[in-house]
């Protein structure tokens, strides 16, 4: 099929004036100006979109969809207290639950142009219920409070599809994520570290994210002593930043760090030095009274940095473009076409995943989201200002279209598990005491 619009943003290059986008079989074929590949196209199906623009499927690199039932529920809150009220929010959820909870996230991701995403998940229903939602993206296996000896029990009850590279579909990746410093044993943080080397996996990592952290590594004490005392008794202070702790057991080496918001020079030093990428959650960040990570200095010293919005647990929506306009108010300097780029090719090298997504280019996934910005002179300014569910006209993942005329089509099992999710909300919002 032939997609053309006012402007195409390949990402990779610059912005296309009338341009367009030739799918064919799940993949992308060419991007030009519409003139060029009219021929190319011959009897294709035509979509036009005028006044409208189109980027790559957004990558949305730290989710929790499986959480997504429990959006509003949760009051903001400093980190200690806020995990103690996730944790009385789950109670016993179970897999159906985790189930619909990711299945409304997907849908919710899909609306805001987002095809791609960097998940946390428990075990296999997570990255099951996004792909039947459309969703691609890399889903990290997440391990916390467990002694090192018991990973590999763990990791198989949590059905964790051990392949190589961690491909487990065109459009998935499975990785690794020992949660966080202070609720991962150092020799649990060592051993899935290994892991990762065994299976050449991508592995993520709550680091820095806040002060009660930066105080746990420094003295052993502070609001986080009691999370650590009970998940990781090995653990004993270092002394030393959370960054410099993990890169001292050697386990910064390919990390993808989110979050980051207390990394200092030094700190940004030895991530360029190891990490694979960084991402960076804004408004999660100010939702739990932490500080934005200093996006700027990390651009700088060459490291990839992805976008996300956690969970809607410690956010208001999952509406990736949200999070580039409050970037774009808190670091005026970086250019809109870099903060695309964060939101789409960035993101993709922080997962592991920029051989497919994250540019408009021959032979990557045919995933791109189209906003209804007006007439536009200066397409990137526009974007940051007003692309995300407000403005999504179509999104198509895969070559599959799964948002059309703005609205999520009922072609999957994932509008009827997404359904599920909204009673579970709904029960949920009944008995919160
Ligand atoms: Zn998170």
């Amino acid at each position: 099929m032939l997609i053309t619009a006012d402007w195409v943003l390949p990402v990779a290059r610059p912005p296309i004036r009338n341009g367009a986008v030739l799918v064919d079989g799940g993949v992308i074929v060419e991007v030009g100006r519409t003139v060029e590949l009219r021929g190319l196209a011959g009897e294709s199906e035509r979509y036009d979109f005028p006044g409208c623009v189109v980027s790559p499927g957004l990558v949305n690199a730290h989710t929790h969809l499986s959480l997504t039932a429990l959006g509003g529920l949760l009051a903001p809150a400093p980190l200690d207290v806020w995990i103690s009220q996730l944790v009385t929010a789950l109670g016993d959820w179970g897999p159906a639950e985790y189930a619909a909870s990711a299945s409304l996230g997907a849908v919710e991701c899909l609306r805001a142009g987002v095809t791609v995403v960097g998940d946390i998940v428990y075990g296999p229903e997570a990255p099951a219920a996004a792909a039947d939602a459309g969703l691609g993206g890399t889903f990290f296996w997440e391990v916390l409070g467990v002694p090192a000896p018991r990973l590999y029990a763990v990791l198989e009850s949590k059905e964790y599809p051990a392949t190589d590279h961690g491909w487990c579909s065109k459009r998935q990746r499975c990785g690794l994520s020992p949660h966080a410093p202070y609720s991962c044993d150092p020799s649990l943080i060592r051993a899935m570290h290994q892991a990762v080397d065994e299976f050449f996996v991508p592995y993520a990592m709550h680091v820095a994210e806040s002060a009660a952290e930066t105080q746990l590594m420094a003295t052993g004490d502070g609001p986080l002593a009691d999370v650590a005392k009970r998940l990781a008794p090995e653990f004993s202070a270092p002394d030393s930043s959370s960054i410099a702790y993990i890169d001292t057991l050697g386990a910064l080496d390919g990390c993808t760090v989110i979050h980051a918001c207390h990394a200092s020079p030094t700190d940004i030093a030895r991530l360029a030095c190891a990490a694979r990428g960084v991402v960076t959650c804004p408004r999660s960040n100010r939702f739990l009274g932490n500080p934005l990570a200093p996006v700027n200095r990390l651009l700088r010293a060459g490291l990839p940095v992805g976008v996300g919005t956690d969970s809607v647990a410690s956010n208001t929506d999952l509406d990736l473009v949200a999070e580039l306009r409050v970037l774009h108010e808190a670091f005026p300097a970086i250019p809109p076409a870099r903060l695309i780029e964060m939101a789409t090719v960035m993101g993709a090298l922080a997962l592991g995943l920029e051989d497919r997504f994250g540019i408009l280019e021959t032979g990557m996934q045919a995933d791109l989201a189209v906003f209804r910005l007006g007439d536009s002179t200066d397409p990137e300014t526009d974007f940051v200002r007003l692309a995300g569910a407000a403005t999504t006209e179509a999104v198509l993942s895969g070559g599959v279209w799964r948002v059309l005329d703005g609205a999520y089509l009922e072609t999957t099992d994932g509008i009827e598990l997404a359904a599920q999710a909204a009673r579970i909300r709904a029960e949920h919002a009944l008995t919160k005491p």
